[in-house]
């Protein structure tokens, strides 16, 4: 890692852009700066587990770029004003505003637990009208755009040559898909390719004036206009989902390149993986949709992340509880390692270079976190002394975001050294939490803490009597300190970890 932009005689940073469809070294448009725009969420409902993925993977991206040198302008939009939006504001006779306030809260609050840094910029659909009709403008004026009886379109045949950036569709495949129905389509478009810029208002819609009559901005130029708003006529990355490549994407594509006539307007088109539960892609309909406030009552913020982050953020994931469960333990490992490092007075007598460089080649190649995670299982299980430390807060925690404060780790490390000693002292107390569910007692029973922390982690796996805050109380530092003190004493064996109950979601879904 290096506090200097990169030279020419470091490794090549590599990074695979879905239009290109290929790995290219990163060449950004102005030296040591980068200029990154992510989509962000629309704010309808409480985020979940694609959402998390989505953010991490562009986090760490972040972190990475920041660890090498460059500055970072990061951009993410919020999508304030939407179909889906309205739906929820009408049923609860609230202000669309509400409602889109209350799940960005939400949005960041969970977030910031799982040590995402904040974006540079938030801009928002509703304070960016006045560009986008500016920019819808210059569309109709170049010819690109034409009003229809609902709204206006941009015209899909005006620019031919950009049709499939990013999936590799053609025209003609889109064609046969339509079965010679292009002409009919049902709305005030003149190609069912078209998309729309401009919707008319509908009665009652929340609306803004505009030339062509009262109404709000189509999806896809909203995007175009926040980052060319912020950014000019070019930048270098754009983020996203894997399913937002078309239409969404491509869309920014006509719309950015034929209203700049530049390109390409992005340098590098980036999509993370699906995220899927149980070898099923998560939805509501499946049962198997988990909010990150749902993943929060089973799983630790940081463990989770940790999982999220051990495959490469193209490839598709699969939350199975074995894949989960092997992930904690890795967590918990690290962060047990950590807090040994920090309390250590010597130095190892291990070299760590060769373990930082295959760490930053990793993440050079098109930031493969999977390969540098494994370097830091490799530190973990084969040093310990005051420079790990100092290497686990440089690689784990500052570019993957996956250490806890150092003092949290202190403190529950203080913590189970008193729950030590009062094993230690051979109390003779029961232990009837234990001994009700059929647990073993093996050796002195312990005391106060770690019976305290046993009812805690019981009711926090079942999921059925979390006792109130658990993991859900993201705001509560006593809750994490207890995370690392039962980890802490699990590492001293000092209780015997409870195998994962079922919790009612899957058997929800075994039902089925
Ligand atoms: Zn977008």
């Amino acid at each position: 890692m290096t506090d200097k932009p990169r030279s020419p005689d470091i490794m090549p940073l590599r990074v695979y852009d879905t239009r290109s469809r290929e790995k290219r070294e990163l060449s950004t448009l102005e030296d040591g700066r980068v200029s990154m725009y992510v989509c962000g969420i629309t704010p309808y409902s409480p985020s979940h587990l694609g959402h998390a993925r989505c953010y991490l993977a562009f986090d760490v991206v972040h972190r990475w770029l920041e660890a090498s040198g460059y500055d970072v302008d990061y951009v993410q939009n919020f999508t304030d004003i939407d179909d889906k939006i309205l739906d929820i504001s009408d049923s609860e006779g609230v202000d669309y505003s509400v409602v889109a306030n209350r799940n960005i809260d939400d949005y960041l609050e969970a977030m910031d637990t799982m040590n995402v840094l904040r974006a540079d910029h938030y801009p928002r659909v509703t304070e960016t009208i006045p560009e986008i009709i500016d920019m819808i403008s210059t569309l109709e004026g170049k010819g690109h755009a034409y009003v229809g009886d609902d709204g206006v379109y941009f015209e899909i045949d005006t620019a031919p040559g950009k049709f499939g950036q990013l999936t590799g569709q053609t025209l003609e495949m889109v064609r046969a898909g339509a079965g010679g129905r292009v002409a009919d389509t049902g709305s005030g478009k003149r190609d069912h390719r078209d998309f729309a810029l401009w919707k008319l208002a509908k009665p009652g819609e929340p609306s803004w004036e505009s030339p062509w009559g009262d109404g709000r901005p189509g999806w896809h130029i909203e995007c175009s206009a926040m980052s060319l708003n912020h950014f000019g006529e070019q930048f270098d990355i754009h983020g996203g989902g894997h399913d937002l490549r078309f239409p969404h994407h491509e869309a920014e594509i006509f719309q950015s390149e034929c209203c700049t006539e530049s390109e390409p307007v992005v340098g590098y088109w980036m999509h993370n993986g699906f995220v899927n539960v149980d070898g099923e892609k998560m939805s509501k309909s499946l049962g198997n949709f988990w909010t990150i406030r749902d993943a929060f009552e089973h799983h630790e913020p940081l463990a989770l992340r940790y999982a999220l982050l051990s495959v490469p953020y193209r490839n598709p994931i699969d939350l199975t509880p074995e894949f989960l469960e092997d992930a904690a333990t890795h967590f918990n490992r690290l962060v047990g390692a950590y807090g040994d490092s920090l309390s250590s007075d010597s130095e190892s007598e291990t070299d760590l270079s060769g373990a930082s460089e295959r760490f930053a080649a990793a993440m050079d190649d098109d930031f493969n976190t999977r390969a540098a995670m494994i370097e830091i299982q490799a530190v973990v299980s084969s040093a310990n002394g005051s420079d790990v430390a100092v290497w686990l807060e440089r690689h784990a925690g500052d570019v993957l975001g996956l250490l806890p404060p150092s003092e949290d780790v202190m403190a529950g490390l203080a913590q189970a050294d008193s729950a030590r000693a009062e094993v230690a002292e051979g109390s003779t107390r029961c232990w009837p939490s234990a001994r009700a569910r059929g647990i073993p007692r093996t050796g002195p029973a312990p005391t106060r803490s770690a019976t305290r922390l046993l009812r805690w982690e019981s009711s926090s796996r079942t999921g059925q009597t979390a006792r109130p805050g658990a993991w859900t109380d993201y705001s509560s530092s006593e809750t994490s300190t207890e995370g690392w003190l039962l980890m802490r004493l699990r590492m001293l064996e000092l209780i015997t970890p409870i195998e994962p109950t079922t919790t009612t979601r899957e058997k929800k879904i075994a039902a089925q």
